[in-house]
C-alpha cells in the first residue's frame, strides 16, 4: 500500500476513537494518582489494551504500576517501542501525562489493525512515577527497553516540537552533625550544625559566579531540631540539586559542590555526611527521528509549531533510555504558547476540548514516524547509526571533560 494512503486510514481509524480516547484521559487526569500509585491509571491502559488483542505483561521490573505490552505482525521487522507516562503532581495532572497513555493505545490499535504488508513489532511501556521519581531509570535497571529498537514519546505542550537535549544533575543531600553545650557557661565547647548548614549555602552562592551559564543550582533546608535557646543546633539537613545540559561536567560540579560542604563543617567544627540522589543523565538526542515527527506535525497542521527546536528544557528520565536506543518526545501544543507546564492553567487545561484534539494529533503524528521507520529501511538504519555515532561522540566528550577537571 502506499505510504501516505496508510497514513490517510491509520487517520481515520484514530478519528473513530475519539471518545473513548478522551473519556480515557479524563479518568486518568480525575484519578491524578502520583508516582508509583498508579494503580487505577495503569489497570485502566492494561484493560484496554488486553481487549483489544495486545498480550500484556503487568507489574514489570517489580514495579506494580509499570506494564509492557507486545504486538507482532510477521518477524524480524522493527521493534517500536512506545513508551507512556500517567503519573500525576501534587497538584494534579498539570504535566499532561494523563494524554499520553491514550494517545499511545491509539497509535498501537491503529498500527495492529492497518498495517498487514510489512514485519513490524509494537511494545507499548507503561513506564510509572516520571515526576522526581525516575521510573524509567529503575525499569532500565531491571533490563527493560533492551527489546525495542527505538523509543517514541508524547509529552503535552505550549508549542508543537520537539528537543535536542534534557539537563542531567543529580540531588545532594546533607546532614550537618554539632555539639551540644551551654551557649552562655560553656560556648567555647558548643558546635553549631545549623552554622555548617548556612555557610555551606553561602558557598554555593559564591559557586554561581564560577560555573557555566546552564548551571542551575537550588538547595534549602529539611530539618533542624529546636533547642533551648541557650543552646547550639546539634543537626542541620538540607539539599541541593544541581543541574546542567553538560552531562560530562555532573561529576565536576559533584566534586565542587561537596567540597563546599566539606569546607563549610570544617570551618565551624562540626560533621557532614554527604548522601547522593535523584542522578538524571542529560537526553542523546535523535535529529533523524526529530525531523520525522517535525515533517510529520507539519503535514497534519500541528498547531503552534516550534522550529528550531525547544532549547530550554527540564530533566526527564527519558533520557536514560535515550542513551540505550534511539529516542524522541513529539510535544504537542494544547495550551497558548508560554504557557509553563506544572501550572494551574496547565491543569486547568487538562480535559479541554484542545486536550482531547492532542491526543488525536499525537496518535497521527507517531503513528505516522512508525510508518515512515517500517517502510523505510535506509530511514531506520540511519537512525539506528545516528544513535551510535552520537553516543561515541558524548562518550568521548564526558572523558575529555573529566580530564580536564
Ligand atoms: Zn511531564
Amino acid at each position: 500500500m502506499i505510504k501516505n494512503d496508510l497514513k490517510k486510514q491509520i487517520n481515520k481509524h484514530i478519528e473513530k476513537m475519539s471518545n473513548p480516547l478522551s473519556e480515557m484521559a479524563d479518568k486518568i487526569f480525575d484519578y491524578a494518582e502520583m508516582g508509583f500509585q498508579e494503580y487505577k491509571s495503569s489497570a485502566l491502559l492494561c484493560h484496554w489494551l488486553e481487549t483489544r488483542g495486545f498480550k500484556v505483561m503487568r507489574g514489570i521490573c517489580g514495579l506494580d504500576t509499570a506494564f509492557r505490552a507486545t504486538y507482532e505482525f510477521g518477524k524480524d521487522g522493527p521493534s517500536i517501542g512506545l513508551l507512556c507516562e500517567y503519573d500525576a503532581l501534587p497538584i494534579g495532572h498539570a504535566c499532561g501525562h494523563h494524554l499520553q497513555g491514550p494517545v499511545m493505545l491509539a497509535v498501537a490499535d491503529a498500527l495492529k489493525n492497518i498495517v498487514f504488508d510489512t514485519p513490524f513489532k509494537l511494545i507499548v511501556y507503561g513506564t510509572p512515577a516520571e515526576e522526581g521519581l525516575q521510573g524509567k531509570a529503575r525499569m532500565l535497571e531491571k533490563g527493560c527497553f533492551k527489546d525495542m529498537d527505538v523509543a517514541l514519546m508524547v509529552h503535552a505542550a505550549d508549542y508543537t516540537t520537539v528537543d535536542v537535549k534534557s539537563l542531567a544533575g543529580a540531588r545532594l543531600d546533607v546532614k550537618f552533625k554539632g555539639v551540644a553545650a551551654h551557649q552562655s557557661l560553656a560556648p567555647e565547647l558548643s558546635r553549631d550544625a545549623l552554622d555548617g548548614l548556612i555557610l555551606a549555602f553561602q558557598g554555593i552562592e559564591f559557586l554561581r559566579g564560577h560555573i557555566k551559564d546552564d548551571v542551575r543550582l537550588f538547595y534549602g533546608i529539611k530539618d533542624c531540631i529546636g533547642m533551648p535557646s541557650n543552646q547550639d543546633q546539634t543537626k542541620a539537613e538540607g539539599y541541593v540539586v544541581f543541574r546542567t545540559y553538560h552531562s560530562g561536567d555532573v561529576g565536576e560540579l559533584e566534586k565542587r559542590i561537596a567540597n563546599i560542604f566539606k569546607g563549610a563543617a570544617l570551618m565551624t567544627g562540626t560533621e557532614v555526611e554527604i548522601v547522593k540522589s535523584h542522578e538524571m543523565v542529560g537526553k542523546l538526542p535523535s535529529h533523524i527521528l526529530n525531523k520525522l515527527i517535525l515533517d510529520n506535525a507539519e503535514a497534519l497542521s500541528a498547531p503552534q509549531i516550534l522550529r528550531p527546536y525547544r532549547q530550554k528544557t527540564g530533566s526527564t528520565d527519558f533520557a536514560f533510555v535515550s542513551r540505550q536506543v534511539p529516542s524522541a518526545v513529539c510535544r504537542v501544543a494544547f495550551v497558548p504558547e508560554g504557557t509553563p507546564s506544572h501550572s494551574k492553567a496547565f491543569l486547568e487545561a487538562g480535559k479541554s476540548q484542545r486536550a482531547h484534539e492532542a491526543i488525536l494529533l499525537g496518535a497521527k503524528i507517531i503513528a505516522a514516524v512508525v510508518v515512515d521507520l517500517i517502510y523505510n529501511p535506509e530511514t531506520f538504519q540511519a537512525v539506528l547509526q545516528e544513535h551510535q555515532r552520537i553516543k561515541a561522540e558524548e562518550q568521548k566528550l564526558s572523558s575529555a571533560s573529566f580530564q580536564v577537571s
